[in-house]
């Protein structure tokens, strides 16, 4: 039974883990759900050989592969450096699942001793980047580091922070190998020497009160990628921040390039815009691969869904041929995404069909979240513009401007509707300001003749007049799961 649901219901697989917790791994990704980048592309997996302890190396930060040529790891993992290729390493992971990737340099540090496990193990940092590092935040009063010697090999340094000043140490080593800061004081390693000055600190003129924090490399780094690596092939639709392409991604991976016209946008903020695009992760949203933000036009990588818009999908041929249960699975799966942009607190501003992109399986994952901000704002205003989505906008946005998770709620509710009735738009036949004042006079969308009317309650809550009686997205997924559970037993 597990397995026959597992395999057919894949869009449900959160409940499936609910219902069977044990039986499947927290973070792997839905079988069937997610298209799975062909074997041949990925770096074959040879047995782990015997490997010199020079090459083993340590993941300094989490990394999140964006082809089926990296790797991801988390923060710690062990890894052995197979080869160096200009900013990337192909590395082998050693902790859990065995795997091999390439991942960015600045993102590994090598072990060769205990030391290394530290958090105030330094490698190959400067006297001046220490400085650097300890007078800026989070770092404050009290941090400290071990760094290697610049000018004595196999001696350390001892750099710490006294409020806005940072002091510096000589850690020497003995001819018996006893590391020492005061002559005739040694210890056998680092760890009892820094036991001891935490106790005896004035000796190095600050409390030792907690390690130093190291900086995130820019990640700009690792999601920058030249435009020379993409090749457009196939015009797929356009939008309102310029032409989407399919593409291939270094002559391999499919990937949809969205071409960014940085004339619609407000610069500045598109900066901010990528890096919540590049934190969020989630088998509902649409993943970024990479950026190419070097000269102009911008390039916004994600991953490519073959069937398209939602909208479009809808009223196809295919599309008209899906029964009530696909709907609402549907309708699960962008409650789904949703949850997990509450989770986020990231309100979408722009949740409609024509923003859910659909591939194999009837797989729908959000696009364009957080994007619709980037607009500049004469474009995207409720004054005299016919480019604010009106007619999936809530009665706050469109009076006040006041977009919230509630007023991604209402389009929810707007997003069902146009998922039961295939397609249609709504409020047809009725103009955008027709439609904010009848809305305003308490009017609300009929319920489709394929809608059933629990669905249509959903829609009505998703309604509210007053934002705060409208459910959360997690009471939405709960509720539409547990209808499409209820259907499909009765149906099986
Ligand atoms: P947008 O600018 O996001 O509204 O995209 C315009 C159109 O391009 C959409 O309606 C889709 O049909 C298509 N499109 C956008 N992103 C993708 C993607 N990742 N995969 C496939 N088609 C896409």
């Amino acid at each position: 039974m597990e397995q026959h649901v597992r395999k057919h219901l894949t869009f449900l697989t959160f409940i499936w883990n609910k219902l069977w917790p044990n039986t499947v791994s927290a973070d792997r990704p839905s079988q069937g759900y997610f298209d799975p980048e062909p074997v041949a592309l990925r770096p074959d997996l040879e047995p782990n050989p015997v490997l010199p302890s020079s090459s083993l190396f340590s993941a300094l930060y989490d990394f999140r592969a964006r082809s089926a040529e990296e790797l991801s790891v988390s923060q710690g993992d062990k890894l052995c450096i197979l080869k160096e290729e200009g900013e990337y390493v192909l590395a082998r992971r050693l902790t859990g699942e065995p795997a091999l990737g390439y991942i960015p340099a600045n993102y590994v540090t090598r072990i060769n001793e205990e030391t290394s496990q530290q958090p105030w193990y330094f490698r190959g940092i400067s006297r001046n980047e220490a400085q650097q590092l300890l007078l800026s935040p989070p770092n404050q009063h009290g941090s400290f580091l071990i760094r290697d010697s610049e000018s004595s090999q196999g001696e350390y340094s001892l750099s710490v922070r006294n409020h806005a000043k940072v002091s510096h140490f000589r850690i020497c080593k003995g001819p018996d190998g006893g590391l020492y800061i005061q002559k005739g004081c040694p210890f056998p390693n680092l760890e009892e020497l820094l036991t001891f000055y935490t106790v005896n600190w004035k000796v190095v003129q600050s409390p030792l009160l907690q390690p130093c924090i190291p900086k995130t490399p820019l990640v700009r780094d690792a999601w920058e990628r030249p435009r020379s690596e993409f090749i457009l092939r196939r015009k797929l639709g356009e939008g309102y921040f310029g032409e989407v392409w399919e593409g291939l991604w270094k002559n391999m991976v499919p990937v949809a390039i969205k071409i960014i016209k940085q004339a619609d946008m407000k610069a500045e903020d598109f900066t901010k815009e990528i890096q919540n695009l590049k934190r969020l992760k989630h088998e509902r949203l649409i993943q970024l691969h990479a950026v190419c933000s070097v000269g102009e036009p911008l390039y916004i990588v994600t991953e490519l869904m073959r069937k398209g818009n939602l909208q479009s999908y809808l009223s196809s041929l295919e599309g008209r041929a899906l029964s009530t249960l696909h709907l609402i699975s549907i309708a699960c799966q962008v409650a789904d995404g949703m949850t997990y942009l509450e989770e986020q607190h990231i309100v979408h501003r722009d949740l409609a069909a024509r923003n859910i992109l659909v591939g194999d399986n009837l797989t729908c994952k959000i696009a364009d979240f957080g994007l619709a901000r980037l607009l500049k704002d004469d474009i995207y205003s409720t004054s005299g513009s016919t480019k604010i989505p009106v007619k999936w906008t809530a009665p706050e946005v469109a009076n006040y401007r006041t977009y919230s998770l509630k007023s991604d709620v209402w389009s929810y509710g707007i997003l069902l509707y146009e998922v039961f009735t295939y397609g249609q738009t709504p409020y047809e036949g009725m103009t955008n300001q027709e439609t904010i004042q009848q809305i305003s006079m308490g009017y609300r969308l009929p319920r489709p003749s394929t809608c059933p009317p629990e669905i249509y309650g959903v829609m009505l809550e998703c309604w509210k007049g007053n934002a705060e009686e409208r459910p959360t997205f997690l009471a939405l997924r709960e509720k539409l799961c547990s209808i499409y559970r209820r259907l499909h037993n009765s149906l099986s």
